[in-house]
């Protein structure tokens, strides 16, 4: 099986290096912006006429020629992309993209061959570790300790800037020679508002308390920065401070939900969610559980269990988003209306007297409703 996977490298560039990564970053979004505005007057252009454009704009704005051409293209995918997604009912209008907001770029991998002597524009070289971008040759990279070299094609790099901080993510297109296993045990997930996750085994993951420090401390940098004068000294440190903060709180989100992901994988053959949009849940639930459910990363939770499930050869399952787990009971298929509300913890059966933790008996509910639905018993 085939699956892409990104590397994640802390890149350090030298001075001139710095220097043509932060031009880099500011062509890709002038001329991002600038064919937006384009098809602001004619939403019919292509990305094709679009590209064909970039000559021509080279020889008008000079500064474009010094960086990498090939991330000035990757900039207009990105917009083609966005208008796709628009038209698709699946995002917005794309907007212009500002200064210090994402900063980053990407470009992509090329190989050819030359007089015998192969060329490619991406190299990784994890063991003296470093990479090979274009324009800036050789980077220092860390990360990855213990991997020597990565089996598989490069697909493309991305550059960005967090901070006074600099990172690589090298996307690969790996071949994996994954082994069915025949399964043995089977759960049942409720990612949810009150706990982050609940097991049909009974097991219940909150929200660490250190991701609320960092929430607060947030908060906090977000003030101070409203009352700095813009654009002075002051208002730099703390836009600094606040992205590294941002940084640091999506770190510690990414470590929680890994090791939850890892340790029900590890413990479960068949694992069973909801197909859950997150969207339509904000806007059931009532305005007093809005904020931890936007604060939550239940969307993350269920593709690193997809991701997770596939890469050991064990089985994923979604149930149906409107699959009403939380009111059925899950002793007696007796369906319980009031339990729409969510703020109701108890789930309590009025035609059994089963009592249990709502979100347990949701999560129960949700691994009968997918084992009958998707496994093939023999
Ligand atoms: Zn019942």
């Amino acid at each position: 099986m085939i699956i892409n996977k990104a590397y994640k490298f802390r890149l350090y560039p030298n001075e001139y290096q710095r220097e043509l990564i932060n031009k880099t970053i500011g062509c890709t979004r002038f001329i991002y912006n600038y064919m937006l505005n384009k098809k602001k007057d004619s939403i019919n252009l292509s990305n094709f006429d679009l590209i064909k454009q970039i000559p021509a704009l080279t020889i008008e704005y000079p500064f474009l020629k010094e960086v990498d051409s090939c991330a000035l293209r990757c900039a207009l995918f990105d917009l083609d992309n966005g208008f796709k997604k628009y038209f698709n009912k699946k995002g917005g209008y794309p907007k212009f993209k500002a200064k210090g907001v994402k900063d980053s770029y990407r470009t992509n991998y090329i190989k050819n061959k030359y007089k015998d002597k192969v060329y490619e524009n991406i190299k990784l070289d994890l063991i003296n570790k470093k990479i090979i971008l274009p324009k800036l040759k050789e980077v220092k990279i860390r990360g990855y300790r213990k991997l020597e070299r990565i089996n598989g094609r490069i697909l493309n790099a991305t550059i960005s800037k967090v901070a006074d901080k600099y990172y690589v993510s090298v996307c690969i297109e790996e071949n994996l020679d994954i082994k069915e296993i025949i399964p043995s045990s089977v759960v049942g997930i409720d990612v949810g508002i009150k706990s982050l996750v609940t097991t049909s085994a009974g097991t219940t993951y909150g929200n660490p308390n250190y991701l609320n420090k960092y929430e607060k401390r947030i908060k906090r940098l977000q003030r101070d920065l409203s009352r700095k004068i813009k654009n002075s000294n002051n208002y730099y440190k703390t836009k600094i401070k606040l992205e590294e903060t941002y940084r640091k709180l999506k770190n510690a989100r990414i470590k929680t939900n890994e090791e939850i992901v890892s340790k029900i994988v590890k413990e479960n053959d068949i694992i069973i969610s909801e197909d859950l949009s997150i969207q339509t849940m904000i806007e059931e639930a009532n305005k007093h559980a809005r904020k931890s459910i936007t604060n939550s990363t239940m969307g993350d939770i269920i593709r690193r269990l997809k991701y997770k499930c596939t890469w050991l050869g064990k089985k994923f399952y979604q149930v149906n988003r409107y699959y009403a787990s939380s009111q059925i009971c899950s002793r007696c298929d007796h369906k319980e209306i009031k339990m729409k509300d969510l703020t109701k913890r108890e789930y309590k059966c009025s035609n059994c007297g089963l009592e249990i933790d709502r979100d347990i008996n949701a999560s129960i509910n949700i691994m009968v409703e997918g084992l009958f639905k998707n496994y093939r018993f023999n």
